[in-house]
C-alpha cells in the first residue's frame, strides 16, 4: 500500500510538492514577512490574504523526535523517525517532518 498523501490545494500544493524540485516551500505574507505554516490562505498576524509560498533553506535543528516502531497501515517501514524542526531562516515555523537517511 502506498503511502497516503494529503489532499492538495492551491494553498498547500507548493509545500507538498516543492520536494520534487528540491524545495522546501512555506507560505510568506507578502505583507507583513510572517511564515505561515501549515500553509494558509490568510495571514495570521496581519489578516492579509495576499500570502505565497517561498523556497526556504531547508536545513535546520531537531528540536525533539519520537521514534516509532508502529505500522499504522499496511506496508509502514518501521521504525521511523518523527521530529519537530526548527527552520534555519524561518522564524516561527516549527515543522514536523520524518527524519531520513540515518539510522533512528
Ligand atoms: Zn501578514
Amino acid at each position: 500500500m502506498p503511502r497516503p498523501s494529503p489532499k492538495l490545494d492551491s494553498v498547500n500544493r507548493p509545500f507538498w510538492t516543492g520536494g520534487a524540485e528540491g524545495k522546501l516551500m512555506i507560505a510568506r505574507c507578502r505583507d507583513c514577512g510572517t511564515f505561515l505554516h501549515p500553509p494558509q490562505p490568510v495571514c495570521r498576524h496581519c489578516l492579509s490574504d495576499d500570502v505565497a509560498a517561498e523556497a526556504v533553506a531547508g536545513t535546520g535543528r531537531v528540536e525533539t523526535f519520537t521514534v516509532n516502531y508502529q505500522a499504522w497501515y499496511p506496508g509502514l517501514e518501521v521504525p521511523y523517525v518523527i521530529a519537530r524542526v526548527s527552520l534555519d531562516g524561518v522564524p516561527g515555523v516549527i515543522l514536523t517532518t520524518n527524519i531520513v537517511g540515518c539510522a533512528p
